[in-house]
């Protein structure tokens, strides 16, 4: 991908508004890059329409390519799609609180109950009771039961020709009886959906309620995800997605497929068979294994970075215009911890070398400048505009508000005066001016 995407991106060096043409060119590479993770063509198309509304005729930052900012464009709202960062199974309900488990056979819910048992168990300190519904699968119930072993939770003891309802029934009133804070219910999976699986999931839920309703889904899944995704979440009710073997070769389409199909969080993510290969989903992870990246990911930052510049060469622009706010100084102390000092940003703004020597002189570190921030952003923005009205009182409050000082708050204050004071000079000065004054410095 990236070597197609890399010259589709070099030829696009026009400068301006993206135009159709444009997205259109780096879209195609796309499309194919998400097919070929294994994205499913629905939501591939859904996908690519929603990239291309964002993009036309947004304006190509002057230092990056039109491709590139594509690119950007792709990442971020594929990182937007694929949601949050959830990790937390919802147990906000009176216990015992039921924990569904759902998919095809072989997805990988028999490990994944037992990892998120564990989970709740350690991380959470809560008594689980883990109870296999598949009655279906020779040595299905005994598979739960050693790895209930393995991982020290208890399962529900096996009665032999037990029906799934009834087995559910069953856990529920153990779960009670015996003070369990959640009971997790493996149900037995298919090859494929079918009638009969729908409806015994549908009954398992009716008599047991759960408050989570977890699909578990192979990272492996192609189209298929469209018809799975479809029907557990119209006809059971999918509240999360858990998807296993992201240790695999797979590109992870099946998380943006799942995602958009249910509108559901992806919850957790397996990561090999050892029962405590769980992870937290994190949506930047995914999108850049989703577009084959690596190469990809440095180009996204690259154009970041650029943003970063682009941002500070319109805050000099302002600066030199004569009107600098409190929430100017503000985004200037944000860029200049970004960029790890004062050296970077600072060769970045035309004719500062007096400011250079000023805030040189102020000694800027790092935990100066969170003080700074934190002074500021206990500020109303009335204040940030004029801080003439910044009496005692306010000066207290905001002192307060960022757990510093009042003479803290005086000393910003000085600064951003003298720093205003002297842009103000700057404009009077002119450029002529200016050119002088630092010759003479
Ligand atoms: P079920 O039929 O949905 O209950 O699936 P199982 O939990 O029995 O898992 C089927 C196979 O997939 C087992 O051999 C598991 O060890 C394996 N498996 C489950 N999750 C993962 C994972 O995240 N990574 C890898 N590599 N294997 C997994
Ligand atoms: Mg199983």
């Amino acid at each position: 991908l990236t070597g197609r995407l890399g010259d589709i991106f070099d030829r696009l060096r026009r400068r301006g508004a993206l135009t159709e043409e444009d997205v259109g060119a780096a879209l195609r590479e796309v499309r194919v890059a998400l097919l070929e993770a294994d994205v499913a063509l629905p939501v591939v198309k859904s996908f690519i329409n929603g990239v291309k509304e964002k993009a036309v005729g947004q304006e190509v930052l002057r230092s990056i390519t039109p491709g590139q900012m594509v690119i950007k464009i792709v990442h971020d709202h594929l990182v937007e799609m694929l949601g949050e960062q959830n990790e937390g199974i919802n147990l906000n309900a009176e216990a015992p609180v039921p924990v569904l488990m759902l998919g095809l056979q072989g997805s990988g819910k028999t490990t994944s109950t037992a990892k998120i048992a564990r989970l709740l168990k350690t991380r959470e300190k809560k008594k689980v009771l883990m109870a296999s519904l598949d009655t279906r699968r020779p040595a299905a119930q005994e598979q739960l039961r050693v790895l209930g072993e393995q991982v020290d939770v208890a399962t529900l003891p096996i009665v032999p020709g037990e029906d799934p309802v009834t087995i559910a029934q069953r856990a529920m009133r153990v779960g009670r009886l015996e003070g369990y804070d959640v009971v997790m219910l493996d149900t037995a999976g298919r090859l494929a959906i079918d009638e009969e699986l729908m409806d015994e999931v549908v009954r398992i839920r009716d008599v047991t309620k759960p408050v989570e309703s977890l699909l578990v889904v192979d990272a492996m899944t192609g189209q298929d995800a469209v018809t799975v995704a479809t029907n557990f979440n119209d006809k059971v009710g999918v509240t999360g997605i858990v998807m296993t073997r992201i240790d695999g070769d797979a590109r992870g389409g099946a998380a943006l497929s799942m995602r958009q199909i249910t509108g559901r969080p992806i919850k957790l993510l397996g990561t090999g068979e050892k029962i405590d290969a769980l992870e937290a989903f994190h949506p930047d992870r995914i999108a850049g294994r989703i577009l084959g990246m690596g190469d990809v990911l440095s180009l996204v930052e690259k154009a970041a970075e650029t943003i970063d510049r682009e941002e500070a060469e319109k805050l000099a622009a302002k600066m030199e215009k004569g009107n600098f706010d409190l929430d100017d100084m503000l985004s200037q102390l944000r860029q200049i911890r970004k960029m790890g000092g004062m050296g970077g940003m600072l060769s970045m703004l035309p004719g500062v070398g007096k400011i250079k020597d000023q805030l040189s002189k102020a000694n800027i570190d790092e935990r100066m400048l969170k003080r700074q921030e934190a002074i500021i952003t206990s500020m109303t923005q009335k204040e940030r505009r004029d801080i003439k009205i910044l009496n005692a009182s306010r000066r207290r409050r905001i002192a307060l508000g960022s757990g510093t000082t009042v003479a803290d708050v005086n000393r910003l204050l000085k600064q951003y005066q003298d720093m205003a004071d002297m842009m103000r000079k700057f404009k009077k000065l002119g450029k002529k001016g200016l050119m002088r004054q630092g010759l003479s410095a």
